[in-house]
């Protein structure tokens, strides 16, 4: 596969009084978090009177909003995922989005979430418009005469259609068999673009409370299994590999894995993606792990992925430092476990530079006050000051109702907390 050589390659730009179109734009090439809308890597982009879409390097659309006075806000958008979801990103209206998530902008799903924040955006005509008629709309653009290079991006991106589209996401979950269900809350720091790569399947504990486990047995994938994943992931992603910088280890519970084979995929996929001529800065691995798979991995394990070329973050399931909170949940550890897990977890996040293991914690109003005392005496009781590393992710047990007192509840967990602490907002690929 031929890689897109972005440096010499000057953005081009064709306008008519209708649209205008510009190839190969060179946005931000890292990941920062701002108050305003970034847009990341290279893409093209075509602009009309009423609407702006932005296309990936494989013509494939990926951001688009409307220039109309119905729009809600002129500075939130709509974007479409791998999975092809639209996920609509919305900023002004719901106070307090960057101290819930530690973002600026809210995504709102599609699908029923477990989120406290934001409205009903896929109600509105203005976005339902565009997830709807998008493809319409670009293909009824006025015939105009334009150079070659112009005429041919525009039937290219015409060529992917909505069903194509559907098609490619299929593929993508056909590769590892099945969808990623659910993404670990640190990718927020990659704004969720990430290449998933399934090297075990299942979960150790099948939890009575848990909606996004599956029915699989842990099991882990064979390496030529993970060489075969990898090689067809290249291909899917073809020219737009460029534009990442992050590999997802799945399914529920990597780090559950031999270390060997988590360290040698690491290497091998950043190898295969080639991370090191990604046109974004740095590169990022996030995997989740189980509070046995984390306390069974060996310190020499984690001084070896901190020396791999990425910031790594490994997200664990506590859900609760209770015992009985822990049985009314159906998860089969102890509360001593987690507390050991805890500390363990502030150990590896104190000496390893390029690791973070953040973890998760259940709320919901139906939970008994021990529930939030046991989580008070870890992350405020257990430090005496506050640190900068190791988010705390709450995790509202209900979908689809969002509760204020339970979002009230939060912002006082996050009030005493000592780490940094947000929701966590659940979503697949
Ligand atoms: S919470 Fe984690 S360990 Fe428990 S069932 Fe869900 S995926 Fe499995």
């Amino acid at each position: 596969m031929e890689r897109l050589k972005t440096k010499d390659d000057e953005s081009q730009i064709f306008k008519t009084g209708d649209f205008s179109i510009e190839l190969n734009c060179q946005a931000n090439n890292e990941y920062t978090k701002v108050s305003y809308p970034l847009k990341y890597g290279v893409f093209s982009r075509l602009e009309t009177q009423d609407y702006i879409f932005e296309f990936n390097l494989n013509h494939e659309i990926r951001h688009a909003k409307s220039k109309k006075k119905n729009w809600i806000h002129p500075s939130e958008w709509l974007k479409r995922t791998m999975g092809n979801d639209w996920v609509y990103y919305s900023s002004g209206g719901y106070s307090g989005v960057y101290e819930a998530l530690g973002e600026y902008y809210l995504p709102n799903l599609m699908y029923q979430t477990n989120s406290l924040l934001g409205g009903k955006p896929f109600n509105e005509k203005a976005i339902d418009e565009i997830v709807k008629n998008w493809h319409q709309m670009i293909c009824q653009l006025p015939e105009t005469h334009m150079p070659d290079r112009f005429s041919r991006w525009i039937d290219a991106i015409q060529q992917q259609t909505p069903e194509g589209l559907q098609k490619k996401a299929q593929q993508l979950f056909d590769i590892s068999g099945s969808r990623v269900t659910v993404m670990p809350p640190d990718a927020r720091h990659v704004d969720y673009n990430i290449i998933p790569l399934t090297i075990s399947d299942g979960c150790l504990y099948k939890c009575r409370f848990c909606k996004i486990k599956n029915k699989k047995k842990f099991a882990v994938r064979s390496k030529q299994d993970i060489d075969t994943q990898i090689k067809q992931l290249r291909q899917l992603y073809d020219k737009d590999l460029i534009n990442f910088n992050a590999l997802f280890l799945g399914e529920h519970d990597a780090l559950n894995s031999p270390c060997d084979l988590i360290l040698k995929t690491a290497q091998d996929a950043y190898d295969a993606f080639e991370f090191q001529t990604s046109v974004m800065k740095k590169n990022y691995l996030f995997m989740f792990g189980s509070v046995d798979s984390f306390l069974n991995a060996d310190q020499a394990f984690f001084e070896t992925l901190n020396c791999l070329p990425f910031q790594t973050f490994i997200n664990i399931g506590l859900e609760s430092y209770d015992q009985s909170t822990l049985d009314i949940l159906g998860k089969p550890i102890t509360s001593e476990k987690v507390g050991l897990a805890f500390q363990k977890i502030q150990l590896i996040n104190n000496t390893a530079a390029n690791i973070e293991i953040s973890c998760n914690f259940v709320m919901d109003e139906t939970l008994p006050k021990s529930h939030y005392t046991a989580l008070m005496s870890l992350v405020r009781e257990s430090v005496n000051r506050t640190k900068p590393k190791g988010s705390v992710y709450l995790s509202p047990l209900t979908f689809g109702r969002p509760s204020r007192q339970v979002l009230y509840d939060f912002y006082k967990l996050k009030s005493m907390s000592r780490f940094p602490t947000f929701l966590y907002l659940i979503q697949r690929l």
